[in-house]
């Protein structure tokens, strides 16, 4: 069996070396397709809580007029009501959007996801992007030899 183990690229731990579950997790989950085709899918569940520190560092400010609703609880905004401004410039009420960030990372209106907590799903997203430059990788190298 040890060389089904080391054709698959696994190799034993040196002394004191731990190995990394996580990372190997998301490698599993790859190389196994469970995403389909090939990294175009997205994490199997609702992306973890944003990272408390995203959240505090979220800058706070006051509404002026109310011309908008708030796209969590779709009322609108009143005239010195206080919001967060996410990173990708868009507004939330701030208790809105801090339940919102209790439960999962990304804006609610355009996906623009804050760093996480959770060590499971960094690695999954490390791993995701690297899928994404070997497949520009592989594209570039296409082109160069067809075209
Ligand atoms: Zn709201
Ligand atoms: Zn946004």
């Amino acid at each position: 069996m040890a060389g089904y183990f080391e054709e698959m690229g696994w190799r034993e731990l040196a002394d004191g070396e731990q190995p990394d579950h996580l990372l190997h997790m998301a490698r599993f989950l790859v190389d196994f397709g469970l995403y389909e085709d090939n990294f175009s899918g997205e994490w199997p569940r609702l992306p973890p809580p944003a990272a408390k520190e995203a959240v505090e560092n979220l800058p706070e400010v006051t509404l002026e007029e109310g011309s908008k609703d708030c796209p969590i609880c779709l009322k609108k905004y009143n005239p010195g009501d206080k919001a967060k401004k996410m990173p990708c410039n868009h507004l939330f009420h701030s208790t809105c959007i801090l339940t919102w960030l209790g439960k999962t990372n990304s804006c609610p209106f355009c996906r623009y996801e804050l760093p996480t907590d959770h060590k499971g799903y960094e690695a999954f997203k490390k791993e995701k992007k690297r899928a994404e430059q070997r497949k520009e990788d592989l594209d570039t190298l296409h082109n160069s030899m067809f075209s």
